[in-house]
């Protein structure tokens, strides 16, 4: 199963095989090089956020893996106005992206 995680400089949401985990790579999006994480280093493996902006005030909301593709209510009370929570996409992480060395 894939980690799904985001990039520490950009946002970008990205999946990684196992195979990945604990290794350099550049970030398909931004090009900058960082270390992809593993389950143990994100704490919560088993819940997947995303941030999307409300299309009725413009303010960041957050929602979980339950609520994907579902209709809830802006949590601000000003607002209120439903919002349909997005599907994320994830960019898979090319394993040729390893820097592996086929050695000889
Ligand atoms: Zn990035
Ligand atoms: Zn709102």
């Amino acid at each position: 199963m894939s980690l799904k995680f985001e990039c520490p400089h950009c946002d970008a949401r990205l999946s990684a095989e196992p195979e990945l985990y604990h290794t350099e790579i550049d970030c398909p999006t931004c090009a900058h090089t960082f270390v992809v994480p593993t389950p143990e280093d994100l704490g919560h493996p088993a819940e997947e956020k995303i941030k999307f902006l409300c299309p009725g005030c413009g303010r960041k909301l957050s929602a979980t893996e339950a609520q994907f593709g579902t209709e809830m209510p802006c949590p601000f009370t000003d607002c209120e106005k439903p919002v349909i929570v997005p599907r994320p996409e994830w960019k898979p992480v090319p394993t040729t992206r390893l820097k592996k060395n086929p050695g000889s």
